[in-house]
């Protein structure tokens, strides 16, 4: 995908219609917050906008074919300038934004517009935050700024107060199918990916480059044990993820996306045909439907949520988290099937 205008942008279509008509009426922000989860086009959008403020056609989006486009496109435009977090370092240091500062000072050197992306934003030091505060008060013609966040939250407010906010979505899952299938998957695994990914391209290449069908059988062993006689595969699963905190975390993803779906098979019935996740789980997310509550499922779903936040806030072991989650999710499972308070 080389030709990245704001037209190509997919499944934004609020995001790109507020920046297109900023451009249409030449009222284009100075200072961009773009604010949504990883992997929806926000850095994609950054630079479509970059080329459409420098493109010598002039027109309501970038040619992407004249010079400063192809500059553009190749990252070698002089007026286009990327902050992102350097090599080892935890922080977007104050240095990088002061320098930053000083060339959001002066007129573009060859194009129109100098567009500054920092990228994440919320990795800025604090006094390096600060030291954006006057390009932001203070911008001088032709500068245009741009922030990337998918924590937004985490921005100082008065750098963020001193933005215009541009919201990002997740990705409608036919959206991140097409772009699975255009990057070379097979329909029918880009639309299992798609159902896990979350709207998210990012999380999307994750599972489509690791071994997805290995997670997805830990997710069903895991589930398929909260009911079983003995928890030992559960348990297994648990000693499988060790420390390792960003895959636990994908499978309780994973886990939420397929407990929906237990829920969309036990709503709708048998005829679930056109289901990327139904058509490749088959008789194992059928044999979970009819063996789990919805009172088990809503207590699943209340325990991934809590075991992703012990795991990611609280650092707790992934290990010992999935093991008290199965044990919590075990003995709801045993007090309901005794019919003692919880009742199906
Ligand atoms: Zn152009």
């Amino acid at each position: 995908m080389n030709r990245v205008r704001l037209n190509d942008i997919q499944g934004q279509d609020g995001a790109i219609e507020i920046l297109r008509r900023a451009v249409g009426t030449q009222k284009v922000a100075h200072a961009y917050l773009f604010s949504g989860p990883a992997g929806v086009g926000k850095s994609m959008t950054a630079q479509a906008l970059a080329m459409v403020l420098n493109c010598r056609d002039k027109g309501s989006d970038a040619c992407g074919e004249c010079i400063d486009c192809r500059k553009i496109l190749k990252r070698m435009h002089p007026d286009v300038i990327e902050v992102s977090l350097p090599d080892n370092k935890a922080r977007i240091p104050i240095d990088a934004v002061r320098s930053l500062g000083r060339q959001l000072k002066t007129r573009p050197h060859e194009g129109r517009a100098r567009v500054a992306i920092i990228d994440p934003a919320d990795f800025m030091t604090e006094p390096a935050a600060n030291a954006l505060l006057k390009p932001l008060e203070e911008p001088s013609p032709g500068n245009f700024l741009i922030l990337i966040s998918d924590r937004a939250h985490a921005l100082l407010a008065t750098v963020r107060s001193r933005c215009q906010v541009v919201r990002f979505r997740p990705l409608p899952e036919a959206v991140v199918t097409d772009l699975l299938c255009d990057s070379g998957l097979q329909p029918r695994e880009a639309g299992v990916v798609a159902a896990f990914s979350n709207g998210s391209m990012a999380q999307a290449q994750l599972y489509a480059r690791s071994d997805l069908d290995d997670r997805v059988e830990q997710v069903l062993t895991f589930l398929e044990t909260g009911v079983r006689p003995t928890p030992d595969q559960g348990l297994q699963v648990a000693s499988s993820l060790k420390k390792n905190r960003a895959d636990a975390v994908a499978l309780l993803d994973m886990m939420s996306v397929i407990l929906a779906e237990i829920l969309w098979i036990q709503t709708h019935g048998k005829a679930t045909r056109d289901r990327p996740l139904v058509e490749k789980l088959g008789p194992r997310l059928g044999d979970l439907a009819s063996m789990l509550t919805s009172l088990h499922i809503s207590k699943m779903v209340a325990a991934a949520h809590r075991t992703a936040r012990s795991i990611q806030v609280n650092n707790m072991s992934p290990q010992l988290a999935f093991e008290a989650m199965l044990m919590d999710i075990r003995g709801r499972a045993d007090a309901s099937a005794a019919g003692s308070g919880f009742g199906a």
